[in-house]
């Protein structure tokens, strides 16, 4: 009775460790995946603020060329206007009425200065836009082609990790068929808390998952393997490893963490 529940643990043990392999290997595949996705959304943001700046340039120019259109418009009408009272001038007979239109002539002509220094600084400014928006856009077009060439080598590797993934959900789900379900429930519950091994050997008689020394009581238990036994700091499922080697016919590949030295 006694032996063969160890060796239903020890089968189980099998099982979940295989599947632990697996799943460590779809965490650290899901990890790149993210990488991936973040370099994606980064390259897409770096694109969409060069487009936002070639629309503010390109509102910029329209402005200031509106301004421009406006301010010729303000030059032909003051032209007319001059052109009235030059008329009108020729027309008056009286003296004070002539020097009334000269004086109104050269407050006109005043104005006109005014606005055409103002076009002549409106022309210059959008000469500066123009040569602006012109980088701009040259800056966006090579943004977009090698943005281009970076996404589709991002979306090909994406695709490649989907399908490891799948390929590790499989190899998992086969395992998975043949666990106890009670042992790979605990396993699972365990595993989405921390997603990192979570069924560990103890190691010169400590947790080598939290590095803990564990008490004799409970590394006892442990060896005895005839029942679960979690680490009393956190709570990772704990395994006897010589005994594994030892029992295990079908052991399987295991990687133990080696100690580093120092
Ligand atoms: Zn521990």
């Amino acid at each position: 009775m006694q032996e063969s529940l160890q060796q239903s643990l020890q089968q189980s043990f099998q099982k979940i460790l295989q599947i632990q392999e697996l799943d460590i290997k779809m965490i650290r595949l899901m990890r790149v995946k993210k990488e991936r996705q973040q370099e994606l959304s980064k390259i897409h943001s770096l694109t969409a603020d060069i487009q936002t700046q070639v629309i503010e340039k390109e509102t910029g120019v329209t402005e200031v060329k509106k301004q421009i259109r406006m301010g010729e418009t303000q030059i032909k009408e003051i032209q007319d206007k001059v052109g009235k009272l030059e008329s009108q001038q020729a027309a008056v007979k009286k003296m004070d009425e002539f020097n009334a239109l000269t004086q109104e002539m050269m407050r006109t002509g005043r104005e006109r200065n005014q606005v055409e220094l103002q076009l002549s600084d409106l022309t210059d400014k959008l000469v500066t836009e123009e040569d602006l928006l012109a980088i701009l856009k040259e800056n966006l077009e090579a943004t977009d082609q090698n943005s281009t060439l970076i996404e589709k080598e991002i979306h090909e590797s994406i695709e490649k990790i989907n399908e490891e993934g799948r390929t590790i959900l499989s190899e998992r789900e086969a395992v998975r068929e043949k666990t106890d379900p009670e042992v790979f429930s605990i396993y699972d519950r365990l595993l989405r808390n921390k997603k990192d091994r979570v069924v560990v050997p103890i190691e010169n008689r400590t947790c080598s998952g939290c590095h803990i020394v564990l008490t004799p009581q409970n590394e006892n238990l442990v060896r005895k393997g005839d029942r679960l036994v979690f680490c009393e700091h956190c709570s990772r499922i704990l395994f006897w490893q010589e005994a594994n080697v030892a029992e295990g016919e079908e052991a399987a590949p295991r990687r133990r963490r080696r100690k580093s030295i120092g």
